[in-house]
């Protein structure tokens, strides 16, 4: 059985999300809906939570859960990197919040057929959405010794990267195709020796480097941030959680540059006049309290980065 995803630092997306303003909330990462139970919970009647998820396993849980409250839900098969194409396919022109948690759920790590995980033994799926075309078998089977070594060192930042591609393609001319997790494990372990294992899982970096590739997770990070500005009213609060260094890179990047005012560069006078966008409302990254990391050990490495949408007009008028 897949165990249920516990949500991350939910007190606190919920304080900055601020969900008790009338409007429309969207939590673009559904999962099992932990942190959307928490939105619809605090929604006026009137409001409206909309849950986007690619994976479309998630909804039958999600459904049971998000009842019984006056606000209306709409759960929506997609992926977020098609934000404005969904929020118009409803309707909506502007939204009061939204929520990106980034990355897999505990249920999808955990589960049996998916291939995300490591333990037990199934085919080298990793798609979230069944519709993308390569597998992670795919990319194991098919990318050259350099891709691979390339996309393990970029994606997971793995020591052993280029030991670990040439295992594999060894084992690939010998043997044939690598198929299933446990076989792609057992390759990595004669890769990496043991001295070198620092990590809990040997595994732990490659696993996650092929994740984000078959989900091209980064670029889709780079395609939801501008969307998402763009879809939210003056006031509305945009919330971020990445759980690796290359996701939080972007947002941190992303956010600190729209939140400039000017934006010419720095040894030339401003022509610009701008106006920043947003207001950074974290300095610094969140980091989940030492209890929450206790009694939810995977809260470890997550960050949360909010931004409001500033009301450019008014700024520009020096209101
Ligand atoms: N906050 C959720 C857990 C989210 S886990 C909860 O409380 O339960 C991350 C979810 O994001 C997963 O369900 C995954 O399928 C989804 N996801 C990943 N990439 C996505 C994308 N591009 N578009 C939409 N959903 C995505």
């Amino acid at each position: 059985m897949a165990e249920l995803h516990i949500p991350v630092m939910t007190e606190e997306v919920l304080s900055y999300l601020d969900c008790s303003r009338k409007g429309v909330y969207v939590d673009a990462t559904l999962g099992d809906g932990g942190h959307a139970l928490g939105i619809y919970r605090q929604l006026q009647a009137g409001s409206h939570l909309i849950g986007i998820d690619w994976d479309e396993q998630v909804f039958e849980e999600v459904r049971k859960r998000l009842r019984g409250y006056p606000a209306r839900v709409t759960l929506v098969h997609s992926s977020y990197t098609r934000l404005e194409e969904v929020l118009a396919g409803l309707g909506i022109e502007k939204i009061s919040g939204l929520l990106l948690d980034l990355g897999v759920s505990t249920r999808q790590l955990s589960s049996e057929s998916r291939g995300f995980s490591y333990h037990g033994e199934c085919r080298l799926d990793m798609r979230m959405d069944c519709r993308l075309e390569r597998t992670a078998e795919d990319l194991v089977n098919e990318l050259s010794e350099k891709e691979l070594a390339d996309l393990i060192f970029r994606y997971g930042e793995e020591r052993f990267s280029r030991r670990i591609a040439r295992n594999i393609v060894d084992v690939r001319a010998k043997s044939g195709p690598i198929r299933t997790n446990d076989q792609l494990v057992n390759i990595i372990k004669s890769a990496v020796p043991p001295a070198g294992r620092r990590e809990k899982h040997p595994a732990r970096r490659t696993f996650q480097a092929l994740r984000i590739a078959v989900n091209q997770e980064l670029g889709n990070v780079e395609r939801v941030l501008p969307q998402a500005v763009n879809s939210l009213e003056p006031g509305g609060r945009l919330c971020v959680i990445s759980y690796h260094s290359l996701e939080d890179r972007l947002v941190k990047r992303y956010f600190r540059e729209m939140s400039r005012d000017c934006r010419c560069p720095p040894d030339r006078p401003c022509v610009c006049q701008g106006v920043a966008e947003l207001e950074l409302l974290t300095p610094r990254a969140v980091k989940p309290a030492s209890e929450e990391i206790r009694s939810n050990p995977r809260a470890r490495s997550a960050r949360l980065r909010v931004v409001a949408k500033k009301d450019v007009l008014k700024a520009k008028a020096g209101e």
